[in-house]
């Protein structure tokens, strides 16, 4: 999912049709559906305890037809595939950056944007040149992505095998993006693909192990069915039911990444999970990069920013970026406490369901446009 402020770019880049068409529904700037939060860890029928709704409410896509709509418009030869980057050096300033591939290819670039996920190679070189130049090795700490505390089952069904609701009528997700809450687990649902397919994803927290070093084993695992049952048995029927129509679940140890005092080291710049993963509990990991993107894109392509004064270009992505996308960082992992009754507020509705609506602040308060303009406005002052 994505929300407004991510919607505007692909409006800004001129996608916006292409993406209206592999939407749920096209999206339209009218006041939408967020999530439609309810109460649901009981085997009787739950309650709604909040509507929260926004401008284009939430814009739902099949991961792979939204990559789609980018990947068909990049120029021919500029993405080269199968090369896994080993290394890099960016040994004296101003001369290329050498990258050093598996294949034992080499490869030199001007500006190096390290977008490679939550496992960034990228991110591991860039605080390791930091800390032993500037003699800080507490950044080594920031390295690895921790553990949440949460795992994620997730699984996608034809909206025809939907189970219907006790009156016959279709389930209640397929028309509005539901969050089953309980404590200390949720369940989200949502259509995708022109409502063709519901997206399940349910999450499991025990908070007291949040922090703890990454995963050794695979991140990622298929699991039973039986399993995933088991963990939402007496939740209300209508999330066991739509649970039990996911024929082959898959499990998702979820990791996230500290706060980073940098993305930017002379030329190299991390863009993405390669600098701010972040849980899922706003659905905003992957706007978070498009805006990521955007702005550094916008720098890049100034006509202000030469060859010699790339640093100052890469900053001024840094000075703006960071901390927007470090309070959602802190939003999402918050957000997930939250939907869970963890949270400071805990079941207290009067100030839970605030706090809930509140976490959505950061998609109006700026435009891309802005951050864009800000950002090269700094540059032009350093
Ligand atoms: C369960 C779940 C649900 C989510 N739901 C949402 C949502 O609804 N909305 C949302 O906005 N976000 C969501 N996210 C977050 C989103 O998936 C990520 O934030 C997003 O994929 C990050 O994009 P990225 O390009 O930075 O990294 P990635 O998508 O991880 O891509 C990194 C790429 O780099 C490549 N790579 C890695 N290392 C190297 C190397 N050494 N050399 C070359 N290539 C390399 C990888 O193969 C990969 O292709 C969700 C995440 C999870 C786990």
């Amino acid at each position: 999912m994505i929300w407004g402020k991510t919607w505007r770019i692909l409006e800004l880049l001129d996608l916006a049709d292409e993406a209206s068409k592999i939407a749920h529904a096209p999206p339209s700037s009218a006041l939408g559906i967020g999530f439609d939060f309810r109460r649901s860890d009981q085997a009787s029928i739950g309650e709604r305890f909040l509507l929260a709704e926004m401008p284009y409410g939430c814009i739902r896509f099949h991961r792979a037809e939204f990559l789609d709509v980018f990947v068909n418009h990049l120029p021919t030869g500029v993405a080269h595939f199968r090369k896994r980057v080993k290394s890099y050096e960016q040994d004296t300033p101003g001369d290329p950056i050498t990258l050093h591939f598996n294949d034992g290819s080499t490869a030199e670039c001007d500006v190096l944007v390290g977008a490679d996920g939550v496992k960034s190679m990228v991110r591991a070189e860039m605080l390791k040149h930091i800390a032993s130049t500037k003699g800080n090795p507490d950044l080594l700490d920031l390295i690895d992505p921790f553990f949440s505390g949460t795992i994620a089952y997730r699984g996608l069904i034809p909206v025809d095998k939907m189970p219907k609701g006790p009156d016959g009528s279709p389930h209640r997700t397929i028309r509005s993006p539901m969050m089953y809450c309980g404590k200390s687990k949720h369940v989200v649902s949502y259509s995708i693909s022109q409502g063709s397919i519901v997206n399940v994803v349910t999450f499991a927290s025990e908070p007291e192990k949040e922090g703890a070093p990454a995963y050794d084993g695979p991140w990622v695992t298929e699991v039973s069915k039986q399993e995933l049952l088991d963990c939402y048995a007496n939740w209300e029927p209508e999330v066991v039911d739509m649970l039990n129509c996911i024929e082959r679940p898959t499990k998702w140890a979820m990791h996230q990444l500290k706060h980073l005092p940098n993305y930017v080291d002379g030329r190299v710049a991390l863009l993405g999970d390669a600098a701010h993963a972040m849980t899922p509990h706003q659905g905003a990991g992957a706007g978070q990069a498009i805006e990521d993107a955007y702005v550094l894109a916008g720098i890049l392509g100034d006509h202000h920013t030469q060859l010699d004064n790339i640093d100052t270009a890469l900053r001024a992505y840094d000075h703006m970026r960071r901390p927007l996308a470090s309070h959602v960082l802190q939003g999402s992992r918050d957000a997930g406490r939250m939907y869970e009754f963890n949270g400071p507020q805990g079941e207290h509705y009067e100030t839970l369901c605030p706090a809930i609506q509140r976490q959505w602040e950061w998609i109006w308060a700026s435009t891309p446009e802005e951050d864009l303009e800000n950002a090269l406005k700094w540059m032009k002052e350093q």
